[in-house]
């Protein structure tokens, strides 16, 4: 490996324009060293989640001190509409059509101005033609904090193993389900791709953004971009396999006790009740129907059809 003191760059890149004439544009860091693998990674494709920011900040000043073999491309902020307007999705002012932009991949050049968006930051992933990419998000307190890899990805599952999150979870790439995910699209264009989901989405948490630059420092390692062994950390593989458990009813559902992320429940267990609010009455008491391990909890107002509680099976 031809590993070199880092030149670091930065360019912007056009996404669309306003109706005021305003343009959007993502800012995007390069880090090139010598001749060796190229590595995309991005985060805050839903704008309120801060730590993949927070963690690129980091990686920043590690990578401008290193020596490297290779190229690694860098969007902080991949929506800066959802960013600016601290909203999850793209404000609908902008884009009824097409709100989430992990749903769009690879765009569309001539569709609405998310697809449109989404359309010119694949072009730059291509344009980078990477051999790896990371995309980096942030769960809700109850979404327990794991990295995704294809189940049938060899590649990304090592990498994934190498990013080094306590959970590590296997989800199969051909599910209707996933049409649209930026690693899904990526995966089906030849390139091993994952997914973090670090804690705690809305705010700037330290050892969230430490998990997410340790994370994809332990990639480039894994891909011989940095010196340096991967270190081995204890990681629980899970597959997602068994059916996630949707609410049947619209209201408010409160988990039972016991009911939390990193939770283990067995088929039949009760999961919690969906109310009405109003009348107080129980509308559903839903159970597990394939046991495992909780790593996403609805804990609210939920709408029929959406889903109360993502369980992955051990594997
Ligand atoms: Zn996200």
């Amino acid at each position: 490996m031809d590993r070199t003191p880092v030149t670091h760059r930065t360019t912007t890149r056009q996404l669309g324009r306003l109706p005021s004439s305003r343009e959007i544009e993502v800012t995007v860091h390069r880090y090139v060293g010598g001749s060796g693998p190229r590595v995309y990674v991005q985060a805050a494709q839903h704008g309120i989640e801060l730590n993949g920011p927070a963690a690129l900040r980091r990686l920043h000043g590690r990578l401008c001190d290193a020596r490297l073999a290779g190229e690694v491309v860098v969007v902080p902020v991949a929506n800066p509409l959802a960013f600016d307007a601290r909203s999850y999705l793209t404000p609908a002012a902008y884009d009824a059509r097409a709100p989430n932009m992990n749903r769009r991949w690879p765009g569309e050049e001539s569709g609405s101005l998310g697809e449109r968006f989404v359309a010119r930051l694949w072009g730059l992933i291509e344009d980078a033609d990477p051999d790896a990419v990371v995309d980096l998000h942030a769960g809700t307190p109850d979404m327990l904090p794991h990295v995704r890899h294809g189940a049938d990805d060899e590649t990304a599952r090592r990498l994934a193993e190498a990013f080094g999150t306590p959970y590590r979870l296997a989800a199969p790439d051909d599910a209707d389900s996933s049409a649209g995910k930026f690693r899904i699209t990526a995966a089906r264009a030849g390139i091993p791709a994952i997914t973090a989901e670090l804690a705690n989405s809305r705010t700037v948490s330290r050892p969230a953004a430490e998990t997410g630059a340790d994370g994809v420092e332990r990639v480039l390692q894994a891909l011989d971009l940095l010196a340096g062994t991967v270190p081995t950390v204890e990681q629980t593989p899970l597959h997602d396999e068994p059916a996630s458990v949707r609410a049947t009813e619209s209201g408010l559902f409160e988990p039972a006790d016991g009911v939390a992320v990193g939770e283990r429940l067995s088929a039949g267990e009760p999961l919690g009740t969906v109310y009405n609010p109003a009348g107080f009455e129980s509308l559903a008491t839903p159970t597990v129907a394939d046991g495992g391990v909780v790593y996403s909890l609805a804990r609210g107002t939920v709408v029929a059809g959406e889903r109360l509680v993502a369980l992955g099976a051990p594997s």
